[in-house]
């Protein structure tokens, strides 16, 4: 598909906004006010004195041709659809480029390309329009006035392009990385895992063996519906790869009853941990399934902002999080739960939502600074064709350097944003 241009956004004139302060505002910055006091507050570069505004924000949806199959990226006909993504580019009145990019994945959760880009141009970018761009936590607290939490954050994924552009923009502003930004070393490369989402057992094999060949050793597994498939699935990952991490993920897809049953069964097929074994809203599931002591149970779905996590971590519900930044608005959050989960004990696993480009040097940027050394589902490079950088990701005897250029560390070629990637 290719890729257009659209939605530019002027900026706005401050004095056309309102000296009064309504209900809604108090009330969103009430509730900004009560994640602060929880969590540290974020202003990026506010420590050197710099003042920068938000000129300009667009936006540009870029597709990605899939390469084998995977389950998020097909129709109910199982033919490919691609992978959409939105580019956000943000621009402050000194000229200073940010560069985000949103990852709708609809069969994964609500949003889509559509709504990500009309989200960000008719309710998002005039709200950040003439706001410090550096005021991060602002632009968070702002965003949710425009779009507001239901249960938890509204439309994560939109809001998550707007956010990795914010601290692209912030790094690139003091000519440093985010990782430097944050004041984090971390670890220079990140080990790979890859997926393998079978439809059948005799596919097993040689999907192990085209992971091999990429010079991947460890695998990420989809699993659930059927119990008897994933025990044999992860009978044979396991004696193919004996000494590769064997990481589960039913994406929410097994009830009560088949997770009891089934849980214990993968812990004797090898399985390390095992990912959203029921959907996100069946709390006292995840309770009971706690009780087994069979395996450690990482949560992902359910974890849309620090918020969550917090409940869950006091009502005893999980043993570790599987992170993805495009989960829960960007890297501010996901920092946040990374530090709240090492606070309490959990295993931080690095995750990702099939991430090209910005969106995986963001993950990569992130699990880098926290030293994810576990293997991490970064599943891009795997599953996704092309590229809209000067110099794509290039995975190395399964392993990905960690970006460390200023911002992101990636620099975007607007030719192929033009071209498609
Ligand atoms: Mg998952």
């Amino acid at each position: 598909m290719r890729a257009e241009r659209s939605g530019m956004m002027r900026m706005r004139d401050e004095s056309t906004k309102s000296a009064v302060c309504s209900r809604r505002e108090f009330l969103g910055g009430a509730l900004a006010a009560g994640m602060g006091a929880i969590l540290p507050r974020m202003s990026a570069g506010a420590e050197e004195g710099k003042s920068l505004k938000i000129a300009r924000v667009e936006t540009f949806p870029v597709s990605y041709k899939t390469v084998g199959r995977f389950k998020f990226f097909e129709d109910a006909m199982g033919r490919p659809t691609g992978r959409p993504t939105v580019v956000v580019k943000i621009t402050a009145d000194d000229g200073t480029q940010g560069w985000g990019q949103s990852v709708p994945t609809p069969r994964w959760s609500y949003e889509t390309l559509e709504s990500v880009q009309t989200t960000i141009e008719r309710h998002l970018a005039p709200v950040l329009i003439g706001r410090d761009a550096l005021d991060i936590d602002g632009a968070h607290a702002a965003m949710n006035r425009a779009i507001a939490p239901s249960f938890s954050t509204g439309q994560p994924i939109c809001k998550a392009g707007i956010d990795l552009a914010l601290w692209d923009l912030a790094a690139r502003a003091s000519g440093r990385s985010v990782a430097d930004l944050w004041g984090l070393r971390g670890i220079r490369d990140i080990t790979m895992s890859w997926t393998l989402n079978p439809v059948k057992l005799d596919d097993i094999e040689p999907l192990i063996e085209e992971g091999r060949r990429a010079g991947y050793r460890n695998f990420n597994v989809k699993v659930a519906p059927d119990p008897k498939f994933d025990i044999e699935l992860c009978r044979r990952v396991k004696k193919a790869a004996p000494d590769g991490f064997l990481w589960a993920d039913a994406n929410g897809g097994y009830d009560l009853a088949t997770a009891l049953e089934v849980i214990p069964k993968l812990a004797d097929a090898g399985v390390e941990v095992l990912e959203q074994p029921l959907p996100a809203n069946r709390l006292t599931g995840y309770r009971d399934i706690r009780k087994l002591k069979a395996l450690p149970i990482l949560m992902d779905e359910g974890l849309v902002s620090s918020a969550e996590l917090e409940e869950f971590i006091k009502l005893g519900l999980l043993d570790g999080v599987a992170m993805k930044p495009a989960r829960c608005g960007g890297l501010t959050d996901a920092k946040r739960q990374i530090e709240l989960a090492r606070r309490h004990g959990l295993m931080v696993l690095g995750s990702g939502l099939t991430d090209p480009d910005i969106s995986l040097a963001a993950s990569l940027v992130l699990y880098g600074a926290f030293d994810l050394t576990r293997p991490a589902a970064l599943n891009g490079p795997q599953f996704l064709q092309g590229s809209i950088l000067k110099k794509p990701f290039k995975v190395e005897s399964g392993r990905l350097r960690v970006p460390t250029g200023p911002g992101l560390g990636v620099e975007v070629d607007p030719a192929k944003i033009a071209s498609g990637p």
